[in-house]
């Protein structure tokens, strides 16, 4: 008997098996011993989702009964909130959460922005009168409509870092604006995509609306919804490579393609931060083992409290050794790496870093001893420069890179400096920390603690870490196209 239920497909309206049976086994980061079983989709069952995603959208009333589908989606958001105790089990068991993180990103941050879509739906512009006009010396008179409506069959493709999050951002919002939806999931986290159709079954979902289809290889599936011409639009959580391939296939049908990607954010502390000891402990990366794409992970430090900093770290540390990788730790934020695969790209990366010439200030070393699963103990490099791979490319572990800057020039030049742009922080006085936050070529900047992920708030990257926003009005939004009708008047 596996810990969680089986995971299976939510195609045209039924929870089944795959066609012909095929299961793959999904193995626990804590323990990397099998926690579930999912179904393990073949060509057939995603073609089957198109169709049925297709037929849903062009042959029902979904994409334009908005008052229907607010009521639908309601009734799933109330209960993804009741079933709160099973996500809790699939985010420490299937994704590798720790109690700690479970209780923010992972699940309450996820229900959180939920809620937070559901209420900016009234908020919705569908209809706007741009006026009457005249054109050609009055010969034309018009009264002009732009109408905004649904783009069609959306899929989303996502992680599995915080996939309950990533699910519920993307699919909450397509469902909202009137797209019919297909998720895919990562192979890694099947489960907390199965459950939402499991429940969006329960709502009472018309077929088709809403689909969710599980596969062991991690491309199949969304290179078909990639290139499919009967889906519209996708929207995409990943690693950069994987998102510019998605956009390379989405061209050849000219889809509409978004791509939240990676980051390698900065978190600039100031010399005169308010509380500087504080601001430098925390800059820590130990949340969800590094695992989420906007956790700033090259702090940049003033040269002249360069050593002040290091010595601070050290023991910040050496006082987290006892308080990660405990599965039944409540207040422990950090638990292991996703899989094997992982644990192997992060070591590798720490073992550059130390080529590199990049001087270990703590951790750096695998910990079998802290279960069967895939341990790391968190990681500080420091001596690093911004050019060395470490501080350029994201490691998606629990590695911070620690970089010194001479003034707020160069800051900033060190914070821009690389071809992601997701997120940041700037902790300093404030009208200083504020300057520095608006020169940032980021999606997202916090100052001073403020908190700049929010389910109401637009998420999304500058340059290299992706193409769109989600979550907040915007992100509904991203699922519409606009349409001008113009209705001629007698002159
Ligand atoms: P990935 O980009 O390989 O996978 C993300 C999703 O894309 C999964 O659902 C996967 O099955 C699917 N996919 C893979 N190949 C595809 C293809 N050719 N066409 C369509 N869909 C495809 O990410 P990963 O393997 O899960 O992780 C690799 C690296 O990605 C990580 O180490 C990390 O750096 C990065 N990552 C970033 C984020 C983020 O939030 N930005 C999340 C997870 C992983």
């Amino acid at each position: 008997m596996t810990i969680l239920p089986d995971a299976n497909l939510y195609i045209d309206g039924k929870i089944r098996p795959a066609t012909g049976g095929k299961t793959y086994d999904v193995l626990g980061p804590w323990t990397g011993e099998v926690v579930t079983k999912a179904a393990d989709a073949t060509a057939a069952d995603v073609e089957e989702a198109i169709v049925a995603a297709r037929r849903a959208f062009d042959h029902t009333d979904w994409a334009t009964n908005h008052a229907k589908r607010y009521e639908l989606v309601k009734k799933l958001r109330d209960l993804i909130k009741a079933n709160n105790a099973r996500m809790v089990e699939i985010a420490r068991h299937e994704a590798g959460a720790a109690i700690g993180a479970v209780f923010a990103a992972h699940v309450n941050n996820a229900v959180d922005g939920m809620d937070a879509l559901i209420d900016l739906f009234p908020e919705v512009k569908w209809e706007e009168d741009r006026g009457r006009k005249s054109a050609m010396g009055g010969k034309y008179v018009s009264d002009r409509t732009v109408v905004y409506e649904a783009i069609g069959v959306a899929a989303a493709i996502t992680p599995w870092n915080v996939p309950l999050y990533v699910n519920l951002g993307k699919v909450i919002a397509g469902l909202l604006a009137g797209c019919t939806m297909i998720l895919k999931p990562a192979p890694n986290t099947p489960s907390a995509a199965a459950i939402l159709g499991e429940l969006a079954l329960e709502a009472g979902f018309p077929a088709g609306v809403f689909n969710v289809v599980l596969s062991e290889d991690p491309a199949m599936a969304g290179e078909m919804l990639t290139k499919d011409p009967r889906v519209d639009l996708i929207t995409f959580t990943g690693s950069t490579l994987v998102g510019k391939k998605i956009m390379e296939n989405g061209a050849q049908t000219l889809k509409r393609v978004f791509l939240e990607l990676g980051g390698k954010s900065a978190n600039i502390i100031l010399d005169d931060a308010p509380n500087f000891a504080m601001a430098v402990a925390s800059s820590m990366v130990v949340f969800h083992a590094g695992q989420g794409c906007a956790i700033t992970t090259r702090v940049l430090i003033p040269r002249s409290r360069y050593a002040e900093a290091c010595a601070i770290l050290e023991q910040a540390y050496a006082g987290f050794a006892d308080k990660w990788g405990n599965f039944e730790q409540p207040t422990s934020i950090m638990g292991p790496v996703i899989s094997k695969k992982q644990m192997e790209r992060v070591m590798s990366y720490i073992e550059l870093g130390q080529k590199e010439g990049a001087r270990l200030l703590a951790g750096g070393h695998a910990r079998p001893d802290k279960g069967g699963g895939y341990f790391i103990e968190p990681t500080c490099f420091v001596d690093v420069t911004n050019d060395m791979r470490i501080a350029q490319e994201e490691i998606f572990g629990p590695v911070l890179v620690v970089i010194p800057y001479e003034d707020d020039e160069d800051a900033i030049r060190i914070a821009n400096d690389t071809t992601y742009g997701l997120s940041g922080m700037v902790q300093g006085s404030p009208e200083r920390a504020a300057h520095i936050a608006k020169r940032l070529r980021t999606g997202s900047v916090s100052v001073n603690g403020g908190m700049c992920i929010a389910g109401d708030l637009p998420f999304g990257g500058f340059k290299g870490s992706g193409v769109g926003r989600e979550w907040g009005r915007e992100g509904i939004e991203e699922f519409l196209e606009s349409k001008v009708i113009a209705v001629g008047v007698p002159a």
